[in-house]
């Protein structure tokens, strides 16, 4: 299959261009080009979450020098679980919990997804490709592990110094090898700013090959749909009734995902999208008027995005307000919200939620009555609590036990540079180490 910009429908890509490229050459996110349908009965129970990856992304890869290594790389990359998990009560509520990856987040599936295809995209021969990564938390982790160890790929990670939490921080530089940490003196936007300055810099792009790994990349948005089939079929299986989630979002990607994965005919309702005091796109379901801002920091710090640049491809897909208005809908949650719902959860239901997951929660709690009782709903859980520690066990008062994952993980030592905020730090930087770029 072609994927297409969103700003051009003549700029297509095959499969395996797109990942390389991230972005498309116009500034555009690619899209596909044709909607496969999908046979729910298809699928049998027995099948894993990696041969349902294999089987629903394969018309995607069809024809694309990747697409004989797609069931390699499904196994590869979806060797975690990612389990429905009834609440109590005899209710019509669920839990899909995304957290069971090495770095405990939901970003861990989309991570790796890409690394798979990456590292076969690269071959022996090809010139050693560097990834770059800013991140203010969750990404960073989740592409470090993923292309951690992988012959021929350098990876940076780039962070504000003293801006991410102890955990986070632990995290983005616990890795050596091919993965790299620098302390970034500045803003999470100095640290965008200088990947998109490397991006376009000539003497850059001569000397290594780049690519960004971030949340825009089809590499990481089509495997997220994976997970949403694989949950809808469970319910619809269980209760012969189709699922509607509720999505913790900041750029929707995680949302966007569920959306297509409804568009190829899985047994999927409705799509809510929980946001945090970011209010850009609630707002816009309201007014119908797209005013991106700044974003604000909250507790659920990985949803803090202000312009989601994911709209695009939702307004590529529904271009007129009404359909958008019928394809989901959305809710804002402040900080003193969840926090209140962080302690329900923990009090009512023994739920120990992230402040993204708790966001979910409060937004399905906020739904009227009759949408409730007459839906299958599955609240998306993107991470594990113990992630954010510092904010949950205060709220709940008890330690958040740590998965073994992340146990493994602080325990490794922890390294970093520190840099300035500009270009000819980071080449220094990056130059002096022990780097397999240059
Ligand atoms: C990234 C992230 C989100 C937001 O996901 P989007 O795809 O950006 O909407 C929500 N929760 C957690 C824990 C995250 O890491």
């Amino acid at each position: 299959m072609r994927f297409k910009s969103t700003r051009d429908e003549q700029l297509t890509a095959g499969f395996g261009e797109a990942l390389a490229q991230g972005l498309a050459p116009d500034g555009g996110l690619y899209v596909p080009t044709e909607w496969p349908r999908v046979q729910a009965g298809s699928f049998s129970a027995r099948e894993s979450l990696a041969g349902i990856g294999a089987r629903l992304l394969a018309p995607f890869a069809a024809g694309d020098p990747l697409a004989p290594s797609l069931p390699e790389v499904t196994a590869e990359a979806f060797d975690f679980p990612a389990p429905v998990v009834a609440l109590g009560g005899g209710g019509r509520l669920a839990v899909l919990e995304l957290f069971h990856g090495p770095t405990a987040a939901f970003k861990d599936f989309g991570a790796r997804f890409l690394a798979a295809c990456l590292s076969r995209l690269c071959g022996p021969a090809a010139r050693p490709l560097t990834i770059l990564v800013a991140t203010s938390g969750d990404t960073g982790g989740a592409v470090a592990a993923a292309f951690h160890g992988r012959p021929g790929i350098e990876v940076a990670v780039l962070f504000p110094k003293g801006l991410v939490s102890p955990t986070q921080e632990r995290q983005l530089t616990c890795w050596g090898g091919n993965v790299r940490s620098f302390a970034v003196r500045g803003t999470f936007d100095d640290c965008q700013r200088l990947v998109k300055q490397a991006f376009l810099d000539r003497q850059w792009r001569q000397e290594r090959a780049l690519s960004s790994a971030n949340s825009i990349n089809l590499g990481r948005l089509l495997p997220q749909a994976v997970y949403y089939a694989a949950a809808s079929l469970a319910v619809f299986r269980c209760h012969g009734e189709r699922a509607s989630f509720i999505v913790p979002s900041g750029n929707l990607g995680n949302a966007v995902a569920c959306i297509w994965a409804r568009r190829l005919g899985l047994p999927i309702a409705d799509v809510v999208l929980a946001h945090n005091a970011n209010r850009t796109v609630p707002e816009f379901l309201e007014s119908g008027e797209w005013r991106p801002r700044a974003s604000v920091a909250t507790l659920a710090s990985a949803m803090d995005v202000g312009n989601p640049s994911n709209m695009e491809r939702l307004r590529a897909l529904y271009p007129d307000l009404g359909e958008i208005r019928s394809a989901v809908s959305a809710c804002t949650v402040d900080d003193e919200a969840i926090r209140a719902r962080i302690r329900a959860g923990y009090q009512e239901l023994g739920q120990i939620w992230c402040p993204h997951t708790a966001t979910a929660a409060e937004a399905y709690a906020r739904l009227p009555a009759e949408r409730r009782d007459s839906g299958r709903w599955v609240l998306v859980s993107t991470a594990h609590p113990a992630k954010f520690r510092e904010i949950v066990e205060p709220l709940i008062g008890r330690q958040v036990p740590v998965p073994e994952s992340l146990a493994r993980l602080f325990a490794r030592p922890s390294q970093c540079t520190e840099i300035d905020a500009d270009l000819a730090s980071l080449r220094d930087a990056l130059r002096d180490g022990r780097g397999i770029g240059g």
